[in-house]
Protein backbone atom coordinates (compact mmCIF):
# COMPACT_ATOMS: atom_id res chain seq x y z
CA UNK A 1 0.00 0.00 0.00
CA UNK A 2 1.65 3.31 -0.81
CA UNK A 3 1.55 6.25 1.56
CA UNK A 4 0.38 8.26 -1.64
CA UNK A 5 -2.65 6.25 -1.82
CA UNK A 6 -3.61 6.93 1.83
CA UNK A 7 -2.92 10.31 1.81
CA UNK A 8 -6.33 10.63 -0.78
CA UNK A 9 -8.07 9.62 1.70
CA UNK A 10 -9.63 12.88 3.23
CA UNK A 11 -9.99 12.62 7.34
CA UNK A 12 -13.93 11.94 8.30
CA UNK A 13 -14.14 9.16 5.40
CA UNK A 14 -17.60 7.82 5.81
CA UNK A 15 -18.11 5.16 8.50
CA UNK A 16 -14.36 4.37 8.26
CA UNK A 17 -11.75 3.67 10.30
CA UNK A 18 -8.38 4.62 9.63
CA UNK A 19 -5.80 1.26 9.84
CA UNK A 20 -2.68 2.94 11.02
CA UNK A 21 -0.71 0.00 9.20
CA UNK A 22 -2.37 0.33 5.91
CA UNK A 23 -4.29 3.65 5.76
CA UNK A 24 -7.05 2.32 4.32
CA UNK A 25 -10.50 1.93 6.49
CA UNK A 26 -10.80 -1.47 8.65
CA UNK A 27 -14.14 -2.79 8.26
CA UNK A 28 -15.86 -2.98 11.54
CA UNK A 29 -19.59 -2.45 13.09
CA UNK A 30 -20.23 0.07 10.32
CA UNK A 31 -20.16 -2.47 7.63
CA UNK A 32 -23.47 -2.93 7.04
CA UNK A 33 -23.64 -4.65 4.18
CA UNK A 34 -20.84 -7.67 4.94
CA UNK A 35 -23.47 -10.91 5.05
CA UNK A 36 -26.72 -9.59 5.03
CA UNK A 37 -29.40 -11.77 7.15
CA UNK A 38 -30.56 -14.00 4.33
CA UNK A 39 -28.31 -13.82 2.39
CA UNK A 40 -26.80 -16.72 0.86
CA UNK A 41 -22.98 -17.83 0.86
CA UNK A 42 -21.04 -17.08 -2.17
CA UNK A 43 -20.46 -20.40 -4.37
CA UNK A 44 -16.73 -20.85 -3.08
CA UNK A 45 -18.16 -21.25 0.26
CA UNK A 46 -15.80 -18.90 1.41
CA UNK A 47 -17.12 -16.90 4.36
CA UNK A 48 -16.17 -13.10 4.96
CA UNK A 49 -12.94 -11.69 5.94
CA UNK A 50 -11.79 -11.17 9.00
CA UNK A 51 -10.54 -7.22 9.85
CA UNK A 52 -7.39 -6.61 7.90
CA UNK A 53 -7.71 -8.97 5.74
CA UNK A 54 -7.29 -8.11 1.78
CA UNK A 55 -11.35 -8.59 1.31
CA UNK A 56 -12.41 -6.75 4.38
CA UNK A 57 -11.33 -3.26 2.62
CA UNK A 58 -13.78 -3.47 0.07
CA UNK A 59 -15.72 0.19 -0.07
CA UNK A 60 -17.99 -0.16 -3.22
CA UNK A 61 -19.08 -3.68 -4.65
CA UNK A 62 -20.76 -3.42 -8.26
CA UNK A 63 -23.03 -6.05 -10.53
CA UNK A 64 -22.88 -4.77 -14.37
CA UNK A 65 -25.05 -6.19 -16.77
CA UNK A 66 -22.90 -6.33 -19.15
CA UNK A 67 -19.21 -6.46 -20.45
CA UNK A 68 -18.67 -3.10 -21.84
CA UNK A 69 -20.80 -1.33 -19.46
CA UNK A 70 -19.00 -2.88 -16.61
CA UNK A 71 -15.97 -1.09 -17.90
CA UNK A 72 -17.02 2.05 -18.37
CA UNK A 73 -18.68 1.81 -15.04
CA UNK A 74 -15.20 0.88 -13.85
CA UNK A 75 -13.74 3.72 -15.79
CA UNK A 76 -15.68 6.27 -14.02
CA UNK A 77 -14.70 4.99 -10.43
CA UNK A 78 -11.13 5.46 -11.17
CA UNK A 79 -11.29 8.49 -12.60
CA UNK A 80 -12.88 9.74 -9.12
CA UNK A 81 -10.62 8.39 -7.61
CA UNK A 82 -10.79 4.76 -6.68
CA UNK A 83 -8.76 1.59 -7.56
CA UNK A 84 -10.73 -0.67 -9.28
CA UNK A 85 -10.73 -4.19 -10.55
CA UNK A 86 -13.35 -5.85 -13.16
CA UNK A 87 -14.27 -9.75 -13.04
CA UNK A 88 -15.64 -11.44 -15.54
CA UNK A 89 -18.58 -13.32 -13.73
CA UNK A 90 -18.74 -13.90 -10.40
CA UNK A 91 -15.19 -15.14 -9.43
CA UNK A 92 -15.06 -18.47 -7.46
CA UNK A 93 -12.20 -17.32 -5.35
CA UNK A 94 -11.84 -14.28 -2.48
CA UNK A 95 -10.40 -10.98 -3.98
CA UNK A 96 -6.55 -11.13 -3.41
CA UNK A 97 -5.36 -7.62 -3.98
CA UNK A 98 -6.47 -4.19 -2.72
CA UNK A 99 -9.08 -2.22 -4.61
CA UNK A 100 -11.51 0.20 -3.22
CA UNK A 101 -14.15 -1.37 -5.79
CA UNK A 102 -14.58 -4.68 -7.61
CA UNK A 103 -17.73 -4.19 -10.88
CA UNK A 104 -18.53 -7.64 -11.40
CA UNK A 105 -19.61 -8.11 -15.18
CA UNK A 106 -22.44 -10.46 -15.75
CA UNK A 107 -24.18 -10.92 -19.28
CA UNK A 108 -27.47 -10.33 -18.10
CA UNK A 109 -29.37 -7.48 -19.51
CA UNK A 110 -31.58 -9.80 -21.82
CA UNK A 111 -31.36 -13.13 -20.28
CA UNK A 112 -34.84 -14.65 -18.67
CA UNK A 113 -35.34 -12.30 -15.47
CA UNK A 114 -34.69 -15.51 -13.72
CA UNK A 115 -31.47 -16.20 -14.40
CA UNK A 116 -30.56 -12.37 -14.35
CA UNK A 117 -31.83 -12.70 -10.82
CA UNK A 118 -30.02 -15.33 -9.66
CA UNK A 119 -26.40 -14.55 -11.37
CA UNK A 120 -27.09 -11.36 -9.64
CA UNK A 121 -27.82 -12.67 -6.16
CA UNK A 122 -24.34 -14.88 -6.66
CA UNK A 123 -22.97 -11.67 -7.56
CA UNK A 124 -24.10 -9.76 -4.33
CA UNK A 125 -22.97 -12.88 -2.27
CA UNK A 126 -19.36 -12.43 -3.43
CA UNK A 127 -19.16 -8.93 -2.76
CA UNK A 128 -20.99 -9.30 0.21
CA UNK A 129 -18.20 -11.88 1.70
CA UNK A 130 -15.30 -9.29 0.16
CA UNK A 131 -16.59 -6.67 2.61
CA UNK A 132 -18.30 -4.32 0.44
CA UNK A 133 -19.89 -1.48 2.27
CA UNK A 134 -22.44 -0.46 -0.55
CA UNK A 135 -24.26 -2.46 -3.64
CA UNK A 136 -23.78 -0.22 -7.15
CA UNK A 137 -26.43 -2.21 -9.34
CA UNK A 138 -25.09 -0.89 -12.76
CA UNK A 139 -27.42 -1.17 -15.99
CA UNK A 140 -27.28 0.67 -19.46
CA UNK A 141 -27.54 4.78 -19.91
CA UNK A 142 -30.75 3.88 -22.39
CA UNK A 143 -32.36 1.81 -19.62
CA UNK A 144 -32.39 -1.05 -21.72
CA UNK A 145 -34.97 -3.52 -20.36
CA UNK A 146 -38.03 -5.65 -21.48
CA UNK A 147 -41.54 -5.29 -20.06
CA UNK A 148 -40.52 -8.27 -17.85
CA UNK A 149 -37.01 -6.60 -17.10
CA UNK A 150 -34.41 -7.39 -16.26
CA UNK A 151 -34.13 -3.88 -14.44
CA UNK A 152 -36.84 -4.00 -11.67
CA UNK A 153 -36.53 -8.03 -11.10
CA UNK A 154 -32.60 -7.67 -10.53
CA UNK A 155 -33.48 -4.49 -8.28
CA UNK A 156 -35.82 -5.82 -6.51
CA UNK A 157 -34.10 -9.58 -5.74
CA UNK A 158 -31.23 -7.25 -4.36
CA UNK A 159 -33.11 -5.37 -2.20
CA UNK A 160 -34.97 -8.47 -0.54
CA UNK A 161 -32.01 -9.43 -0.25
CA UNK A 162 -30.62 -6.56 1.73
CA UNK A 163 -33.60 -6.03 3.77
CA UNK A 164 -32.12 -6.47 6.92
CA UNK A 165 -29.70 -4.27 6.22
CA UNK A 166 -29.89 -0.64 7.47
CA UNK A 167 -30.26 1.28 4.67
CA UNK A 168 -31.79 -1.41 2.16
CA UNK A 169 -35.30 -0.60 2.15
CA UNK A 170 -34.93 2.21 -0.36
CA UNK A 171 -32.92 2.87 -3.31
CA UNK A 172 -32.76 4.85 -6.50
CA UNK A 173 -32.88 4.74 -9.94
CA UNK A 174 -31.04 6.71 -12.67
CA UNK A 175 -29.44 6.05 -15.90
CA UNK A 176 -28.48 9.64 -15.87
CA UNK A 177 -24.98 10.21 -17.77
CA UNK A 178 -24.70 13.90 -19.15
CA UNK A 179 -21.33 13.28 -20.39
CA UNK A 180 -22.50 10.47 -22.82
CA UNK A 181 -26.20 12.78 -23.83
CA UNK A 182 -27.97 10.47 -21.02
CA UNK A 183 -30.45 13.03 -19.05
CA UNK A 184 -33.32 12.74 -17.04
CA UNK A 185 -35.91 15.40 -16.60
CA UNK A 186 -39.22 14.85 -14.42
CA UNK A 187 -38.49 10.86 -14.87
CA UNK A 188 -38.45 11.28 -18.55
CA UNK A 189 -34.87 9.90 -19.83
CA UNK A 190 -33.74 11.96 -23.11
CA UNK A 191 -30.73 11.06 -25.34
CA UNK A 192 -29.28 14.04 -26.52
CA UNK A 193 -32.77 16.38 -27.44
CA UNK A 194 -34.83 13.84 -27.84
CA UNK A 195 -36.84 11.50 -25.69
CA UNK A 196 -35.83 7.88 -25.32
CA UNK A 197 -38.31 6.76 -27.30
CA UNK A 198 -37.85 8.61 -30.48
CA UNK A 199 -33.73 7.87 -30.05
CA UNK A 200 -34.31 5.02 -32.27
CA UNK A 201 -33.91 2.80 -29.37
CA UNK A 202 -37.95 2.22 -29.58
CA UNK A 203 -36.49 -0.30 -32.58
CA UNK A 204 -34.00 -2.09 -30.54
CA UNK A 205 -34.32 -5.80 -31.67
CA UNK A 206 -33.88 -7.18 -28.22
CA UNK A 207 -34.74 -4.33 -25.75
CA UNK A 208 -37.30 -1.27 -27.91
CA UNK A 209 -37.54 1.30 -25.70
CA UNK A 210 -40.96 2.84 -26.41
CA UNK A 211 -41.68 4.99 -23.44
CA UNK A 212 -39.49 7.32 -22.17
CA UNK A 213 -40.88 7.70 -18.43
CA UNK A 214 -38.96 5.94 -16.48
CA UNK A 215 -41.41 5.79 -13.71
CA UNK A 216 -43.87 3.85 -15.67
CA UNK A 217 -41.36 1.55 -17.40
CA UNK A 218 -40.00 0.82 -14.15
CA UNK A 219 -42.97 0.19 -12.09
CA UNK A 220 -44.05 -2.12 -14.84
CA UNK A 221 -41.17 -4.42 -13.37
CA UNK A 222 -41.53 -3.70 -10.18
CA UNK A 223 -43.96 -4.94 -6.79
CA UNK A 224 -42.71 -2.24 -4.96
CA UNK A 225 -43.85 1.81 -5.66
CA UNK A 226 -42.32 3.71 -7.88
CA UNK A 227 -41.29 7.73 -6.80
CA UNK A 228 -39.58 10.55 -8.27
CA UNK A 229 -37.23 12.65 -6.91
CA UNK A 230 -37.37 15.88 -9.85
CA UNK A 231 -35.05 18.21 -10.73
CA UNK A 232 -35.87 20.62 -8.48
CA UNK A 233 -35.28 18.65 -5.57
CA UNK A 234 -31.55 17.60 -6.78
CA UNK A 235 -31.02 21.39 -7.57
CA UNK A 236 -31.26 22.15 -3.91
CA UNK A 237 -28.88 19.71 -2.53
CA UNK A 238 -27.87 16.51 -0.60
CA UNK A 239 -30.73 18.10 2.83
CA UNK A 240 -33.40 18.33 0.23
CA UNK A 241 -32.55 14.94 -1.65
CA UNK A 242 -32.46 13.58 2.19
CA UNK A 243 -36.00 15.29 2.87
CA UNK A 244 -37.43 14.29 0.16
CA UNK A 245 -35.74 10.16 -0.05
CA UNK A 246 -37.87 10.66 3.95
CA UNK A 247 -40.51 11.66 2.12
CA UNK A 248 -41.24 9.15 -0.45
CA UNK A 249 -40.00 5.99 2.05
CA UNK A 250 -42.90 7.76 4.36
CA UNK A 251 -45.26 6.97 1.45
CA UNK A 252 -44.69 3.61 1.04
CA UNK A 253 -42.58 4.01 -2.00
CA UNK A 254 -39.18 1.66 -2.41
CA UNK A 255 -38.08 2.76 -5.28
CA UNK A 256 -37.50 6.81 -7.04
CA UNK A 257 -36.13 7.49 -10.39
CA UNK A 258 -33.89 10.78 -9.66
CA UNK A 259 -33.62 13.63 -12.50
CA UNK A 260 -30.06 14.52 -13.10
CA UNK A 261 -29.47 17.14 -15.96
CA UNK A 262 -25.58 17.55 -15.44
CA UNK A 263 -22.60 16.05 -13.79
CA UNK A 264 -23.25 18.97 -10.84
CA UNK A 265 -26.77 16.91 -10.51
CA UNK A 266 -25.31 14.32 -9.97
CA UNK A 267 -21.96 15.34 -7.62
CA UNK A 268 -24.97 16.87 -5.69
CA UNK A 269 -26.95 13.64 -5.34
CA UNK A 270 -23.53 11.65 -4.01
CA UNK A 271 -23.34 12.89 -0.79
CA UNK A 272 -27.49 11.93 -0.16
CA UNK A 273 -26.44 8.30 -1.20
CA UNK A 274 -24.00 7.60 1.56
CA UNK A 275 -26.32 5.67 3.74
CA UNK A 276 -28.37 3.59 1.10
CA UNK A 277 -27.19 0.02 0.71
CA UNK A 278 -27.99 -0.60 -2.83
CA UNK A 279 -27.84 2.13 -5.53
CA UNK A 280 -29.08 1.36 -9.25
CA UNK A 281 -28.44 3.78 -11.91
CA UNK A 282 -26.08 3.77 -15.12
CA UNK A 283 -22.32 4.72 -14.78
CA UNK A 284 -22.82 8.34 -14.28
CA UNK A 285 -24.13 8.49 -10.82
CA UNK A 286 -20.31 6.51 -9.89
CA UNK A 287 -18.81 10.16 -10.14
CA UNK A 288 -20.27 11.55 -6.76
CA UNK A 289 -19.37 8.30 -5.01
CA UNK A 290 -15.95 7.98 -4.25
CA UNK A 291 -15.97 11.21 -2.16
CA UNK A 292 -18.37 9.81 0.52
CA UNK A 293 -15.35 7.26 1.07
CA UNK A 294 -13.00 10.42 1.39
CA UNK A 295 -11.32 9.56 -1.93
CA UNK A 296 -10.73 12.26 -4.52
CA UNK A 297 -9.32 12.33 -7.96
CA UNK A 298 -5.74 11.03 -8.08
CA UNK A 299 -3.27 9.17 -10.36
CA UNK A 300 -2.37 6.40 -8.00
CA UNK A 301 -5.82 5.03 -8.56
CA UNK A 302 -5.02 4.49 -12.05
CA UNK A 303 -1.58 3.20 -11.48
CA UNK A 304 -1.23 0.19 -13.35
CA UNK A 305 2.26 -2.24 -13.69
CA UNK A 306 4.64 -0.55 -16.12
CA UNK A 307 4.03 -1.76 -19.65
CA UNK A 308 6.37 -3.95 -21.38
CA UNK A 309 6.81 -6.34 -24.67
CA UNK A 310 5.12 -5.86 -28.26
CA UNK A 311 2.02 -3.97 -29.20
CA UNK A 312 -0.81 -4.99 -31.56
CA UNK A 313 -4.38 -3.87 -32.62
CA UNK A 314 -7.02 -6.67 -32.97
CA UNK A 315 -10.10 -5.26 -34.98
CA UNK A 316 -14.05 -6.89 -35.29
CA UNK A 317 -15.45 -4.17 -34.83
CA UNK A 318 -17.20 -2.82 -37.86
CA UNK A 319 -19.07 0.38 -36.56
CA UNK A 320 -18.24 3.63 -38.01
CA UNK A 321 -16.19 4.64 -35.68
CA UNK A 322 -13.88 1.73 -35.99
CA UNK A 323 -13.49 1.79 -39.38
CA UNK A 324 -12.00 5.75 -39.60
CA UNK A 325 -9.64 4.57 -36.68
CA UNK A 326 -7.96 1.34 -38.52
CA UNK A 327 -7.51 3.80 -41.57
CA UNK A 328 -6.22 6.39 -39.46
CA UNK A 329 -3.67 3.62 -38.05
CA UNK A 330 -3.05 2.29 -42.11
CA UNK A 331 -2.31 6.47 -42.68
CA UNK A 332 0.20 6.63 -40.27
CA UNK A 333 2.21 3.97 -42.46
CA UNK A 334 2.04 1.53 -39.42
CA UNK A 335 2.03 -2.07 -40.83
CA UNK A 336 -1.77 -3.45 -41.29
CA UNK A 337 -3.20 -6.48 -42.21
CA UNK A 338 -6.99 -6.82 -43.71
CA UNK A 339 -8.83 -10.43 -43.17
CA UNK A 340 -11.21 -11.14 -45.53
CA UNK A 341 -14.51 -13.69 -44.04
CA UNK A 342 -15.06 -14.82 -47.35
CA UNK A 343 -11.68 -15.81 -47.89
CA UNK A 344 -11.26 -17.27 -44.52
CA UNK A 345 -14.49 -19.26 -45.06
CA UNK A 346 -12.94 -20.62 -48.09
CA UNK A 347 -9.68 -21.14 -46.82
CA UNK A 348 -11.43 -22.83 -43.66
CA UNK A 349 -13.20 -25.36 -45.10
CA UNK A 350 -10.23 -26.48 -47.05
CA UNK A 351 -8.55 -26.99 -43.83
CA UNK A 352 -6.08 -24.02 -44.16
CA UNK A 353 -5.24 -22.08 -40.58
CA UNK A 354 -6.26 -18.58 -41.47
CA UNK A 355 -4.32 -17.52 -38.18
CA UNK A 356 -1.32 -19.28 -38.94
CA UNK A 357 -1.20 -17.12 -41.99
CA UNK A 358 -2.00 -13.59 -40.28
CA UNK A 359 0.63 -15.22 -36.67
CA UNK A 360 3.23 -15.36 -39.87
CA UNK A 361 2.79 -11.80 -41.45
CA UNK A 362 2.68 -10.44 -38.07
CA UNK A 363 5.87 -12.15 -35.94
CA UNK A 364 8.41 -10.80 -37.75
CA UNK A 365 7.24 -7.19 -37.66
CA UNK A 366 5.93 -7.24 -34.00
CA UNK A 367 9.55 -5.61 -32.98
CA UNK A 368 9.00 -2.89 -35.10
CA UNK A 369 6.39 -1.46 -33.59
CA UNK A 370 2.50 -1.26 -33.09
CA UNK A 371 0.93 -3.50 -35.84
CA UNK A 372 -2.48 -4.07 -36.83
CA UNK A 373 -4.65 -7.13 -37.84
CA UNK A 374 -8.46 -6.40 -38.71
CA UNK A 375 -11.61 -7.58 -40.53
CA UNK A 376 -13.34 -4.02 -39.95
CA UNK A 377 -15.18 -3.17 -42.97
CA UNK A 378 -17.76 -0.67 -44.32
CA UNK A 379 -21.59 -1.71 -43.90
CA UNK A 380 -22.11 -2.59 -47.34
CA UNK A 381 -19.06 -5.09 -47.54
CA UNK A 382 -20.77 -6.53 -44.09
CA UNK A 383 -23.79 -7.04 -45.56
CA UNK A 384 -22.94 -9.00 -48.11
CA UNK A 385 -20.29 -11.27 -46.40
CA UNK A 386 -23.80 -11.98 -44.15
CA UNK A 387 -25.72 -12.52 -47.32
CA UNK A 388 -23.26 -15.45 -48.32
CA UNK A 389 -22.08 -16.61 -44.62
CA UNK A 390 -24.92 -15.77 -42.57
CA UNK A 391 -25.08 -12.98 -39.96
CA UNK A 392 -24.20 -15.39 -36.70
CA UNK A 393 -22.18 -17.63 -38.57
CA UNK A 394 -19.74 -14.66 -39.90
CA UNK A 395 -19.70 -13.30 -37.33
CA UNK A 396 -18.69 -16.43 -35.16
CA UNK A 397 -16.13 -16.93 -37.13
CA UNK A 398 -14.14 -14.18 -37.27
CA UNK A 399 -14.61 -13.89 -33.71
CA UNK A 400 -12.94 -17.08 -33.53
CA UNK A 401 -9.84 -16.02 -35.84
CA UNK A 402 -9.14 -12.80 -33.85
CA UNK A 403 -9.34 -14.69 -30.60
CA UNK A 404 -7.12 -16.93 -31.75
CA UNK A 405 -4.65 -14.70 -33.11
CA UNK A 406 -5.00 -12.82 -30.07
CA UNK A 407 -3.96 -15.63 -27.96
CA UNK A 408 -0.75 -16.49 -29.99
CA UNK A 409 0.37 -12.86 -30.31
CA UNK A 410 0.54 -12.63 -26.39
CA UNK A 411 1.95 -16.37 -26.58
CA UNK A 412 5.25 -14.89 -28.50
CA UNK A 413 5.70 -11.66 -26.73
CA UNK A 414 2.63 -8.96 -27.48
CA UNK A 415 1.82 -7.21 -24.18
CA UNK A 416 -0.03 -4.24 -25.05
CA UNK A 417 -2.97 -5.24 -26.85
CA UNK A 418 -5.71 -3.22 -28.41
CA UNK A 419 -9.09 -4.90 -29.00
CA UNK A 420 -11.89 -3.24 -31.02
CA UNK A 421 -15.86 -4.56 -31.39
CA UNK A 422 -17.23 -5.69 -27.92
CA UNK A 423 -18.02 -9.04 -28.78
CA UNK A 424 -14.83 -10.02 -30.44
CA UNK A 425 -13.05 -8.10 -26.92
CA UNK A 426 -15.55 -11.10 -25.11
CA UNK A 427 -13.83 -13.64 -27.75
CA UNK A 428 -10.38 -12.34 -27.13
CA UNK A 429 -11.05 -12.34 -23.12
CA UNK A 430 -11.92 -15.74 -23.20
CA UNK A 431 -9.30 -16.89 -25.47
CA UNK A 432 -6.45 -15.26 -23.31
CA UNK A 433 -8.10 -17.13 -20.13
CA UNK A 434 -8.55 -13.67 -18.41
CA UNK A 435 -10.82 -13.45 -15.41
CA UNK A 436 -10.27 -10.18 -13.66
CA UNK A 437 -8.65 -6.70 -14.76
CA UNK A 438 -7.27 -3.58 -13.08
CA UNK A 439 -8.49 -0.88 -14.32
CA UNK A 440 -5.93 1.93 -15.47
CA UNK A 441 -5.81 5.17 -17.35
CA UNK A 442 -8.56 6.59 -19.92
CA UNK A 443 -7.46 6.36 -23.20
CA UNK A 444 -10.80 7.84 -24.53
CA UNK A 445 -14.29 8.22 -22.78
CA UNK A 446 -15.56 5.28 -21.60
CA UNK A 447 -12.01 3.46 -22.52
CA UNK A 448 -9.37 2.41 -19.96
CA UNK A 449 -6.28 0.78 -20.11
CA UNK A 450 -6.61 -2.40 -18.14
CA UNK A 451 -3.82 -5.06 -16.52
CA UNK A 452 -4.73 -8.60 -16.35
CA UNK A 453 -3.42 -11.75 -15.94
CA UNK A 454 -3.55 -14.70 -18.55
CA UNK A 455 -1.86 -18.14 -19.12
CA UNK A 456 -0.86 -17.18 -22.61
CA UNK A 457 1.32 -13.77 -21.08
CA UNK A 458 3.24 -15.49 -18.13
CA UNK A 459 4.03 -13.58 -15.09
CA UNK A 460 4.05 -10.14 -15.32
CA UNK A 461 0.26 -10.46 -17.40
CA UNK A 462 -0.48 -7.97 -19.80
CA UNK A 463 -2.09 -4.51 -20.51
CA UNK A 464 -5.21 -4.40 -23.07
CA UNK A 465 -7.83 -2.42 -23.86
CA UNK A 466 -11.30 -3.33 -25.15
CA UNK A 467 -13.02 -0.51 -27.45
CA UNK A 468 -16.44 -1.18 -27.68
CA UNK A 469 -17.52 -0.34 -31.70
CA UNK A 470 -18.66 3.58 -31.35
CA UNK A 471 -15.69 4.72 -28.77
CA UNK A 472 -12.64 6.64 -29.32
CA UNK A 473 -11.23 9.48 -32.12
CA UNK A 474 -9.91 8.63 -34.65
CA UNK A 475 -6.56 8.34 -33.80
CA UNK A 476 -7.63 5.72 -30.99
CA UNK A 477 -5.46 2.94 -32.14
CA UNK A 478 -2.42 5.01 -32.02
CA UNK A 479 -2.89 7.10 -28.91
CA UNK A 480 -3.56 3.95 -27.00
CA UNK A 481 0.14 3.29 -26.64
CA UNK A 482 1.25 6.81 -26.21
CA UNK A 483 -1.11 7.03 -22.87
CA UNK A 484 0.89 3.96 -21.37
CA UNK A 485 3.81 5.39 -19.83
P1 LIG B 1 -19.05 -3.60 -32.09
O1 LIG B 1 -18.61 -3.29 -30.70
O2 LIG B 1 -18.64 -2.57 -33.10
O3 LIG B 1 -20.51 -3.99 -32.18
P2 LIG B 1 -18.46 -6.40 -32.12
O4 LIG B 1 -17.14 -7.08 -32.03
O5 LIG B 1 -19.35 -6.46 -30.92
O6 LIG B 1 -18.20 -4.90 -32.54
O7 LIG B 1 -19.32 -6.98 -33.31
C1 LIG B 1 -18.85 -7.03 -34.61
C2 LIG B 1 -19.24 -8.40 -35.18
O8 LIG B 1 -19.02 -8.37 -36.57
C3 LIG B 1 -18.40 -9.53 -34.63
O9 LIG B 1 -19.20 -10.66 -34.43
C4 LIG B 1 -17.39 -9.77 -35.73
O10 LIG B 1 -16.87 -11.08 -35.73
C5 LIG B 1 -18.21 -9.50 -36.95
N1 LIG B 1 -17.41 -9.10 -38.11
C6 LIG B 1 -16.20 -8.52 -38.08
N2 LIG B 1 -15.77 -8.25 -39.32
C7 LIG B 1 -16.76 -8.63 -40.15
C8 LIG B 1 -16.93 -8.57 -41.57
N3 LIG B 1 -15.99 -8.06 -42.38
N4 LIG B 1 -18.07 -9.07 -42.09
C9 LIG B 1 -19.04 -9.56 -41.29
N5 LIG B 1 -18.94 -9.65 -39.95
C10 LIG B 1 -17.82 -9.17 -39.38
Amino acid sequence: MSSEHSERRAAGSVGAVESPASGLPKRGPQNRLCRAAGAAAPSGGSEPHAVGSVGARLLLGCIADDFTGATDLANNLVRAGMRVLQTIGVPDAPLDREVDAVVVALKSRTIAPEAAVRQSLQALAWLQAQGSRQIYFKYCSTFDSTAQGNIGPVTEALMDALANVEGGDFTIATPAFPDNQRTVFKGHLFVGDVLLSESGMQNHPLTPMTDANLIRVLQAQCRRQVGLIDYRVVAQGEAAIRARIAELRAQGIGIAVVDALSNDDLLRLGPALKEMALLTAGSGVAIGLPANFGLAPSSIASALPAPTGWQAVLSGSCSLATNRQVQAFIASSRPALALDPLRMAEQLAAGVDVAAEALAWATPLLAGGPLLIYSSADAEAVKSVQARLGAAEAGTMVERVLAAIARVLVERGVRQLVVAGGETSGACVQALHITQMQIGPQIDPGVPWCHAQSDAAGQGGLHLTLKSGNFGGDDFFSKAFAVLP
